[in-house]
């Protein structure tokens, strides 16, 4: 069982959702032991949301590579790590700290952005026959990890999800079909046929 009484709190960020919507707070305590860095962060769902995200506490560790390092800079280096991983789903916005001002986490945000947004462009350059293919029909395909190995589209058919594409195969779990190249053409110009 985690205790967060073994951490030592330094800061509250709001997440908020697709919409932008204030979904809850997470609150983040750090403890560092034997080289490791260790944090925790708890979140708690807004009265709106409760049905909808329930409170969760998950553990984040990190290997200090810099015993030199103060708090503050460890701590930043976690921050900038943490919002680049989280930043698809949501942007977690200042609310306290213990430890950094609201300028400071700023800075530490507009860095982490910087590197989401060159990082999404390089992903960008790595686009495959299926990739090209969903450009072609207009489903706005945008590479979802760092290096664009994996790509997702507007489902064809239509609805509003996403199909996942990998190298040289896709599929959507909600219409239950996959597959290649071929497959893709095929259903494409099904839904073409079915709109003239
Ligand atoms: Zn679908």
């Amino acid at each position: 069982m985690i205790e967060s009484k073994d951490f030592t709190y330094f800061l509250t960020v709001f997440e908020s959702g697709e919409m932008g919507l204030e979904i809850g707070e997470t609150r983040l305590y750090y403890n560092i032991d034997g080289g490791q860095l260790k944090v925790l962060s708890e979140f708690r769902a807004g009265e709106y949301y409760k049905r909808h995200y329930p409170d969760a506490m998950s553990v984040h560790t990190m290997n200090l590579r810099d015993s030199t390092a103060t708090i503050k800079n460890i701590l930043g280096d976690f921050i900038i790590e943490y919002i680049t991983s989280s930043l698809v789903r949501n942007y977690p916005h200042f609310v306290g700290s213990a430890l950094f001002t609201h300028d400071e986490y700023n800075n530490l945000y507009n860095i982490s952005l910087e590197l989401v947004r060159k990082q999404q462009e390089k992903a960008k350059l790595n686009t495959t026959e299926l990739t090209e293919l969903c450009s072609r029909y207009r489903l706005n395909p945008v590479p979802v990890d760092d290096d664009g190995n994996s790509w997702k589209a507007n489902c064809p058919s239509g609805g509003h999800h996403w199909i996942m594409i990998a190298a040289d195969s896709w599929g959507c779990g909600y219409c239950k079909k996959k597959g290649g190249v071929e497959e893709l053409v095929n259903w494409l110009e099904q839904v073409k046929q079915k709109h003239i």
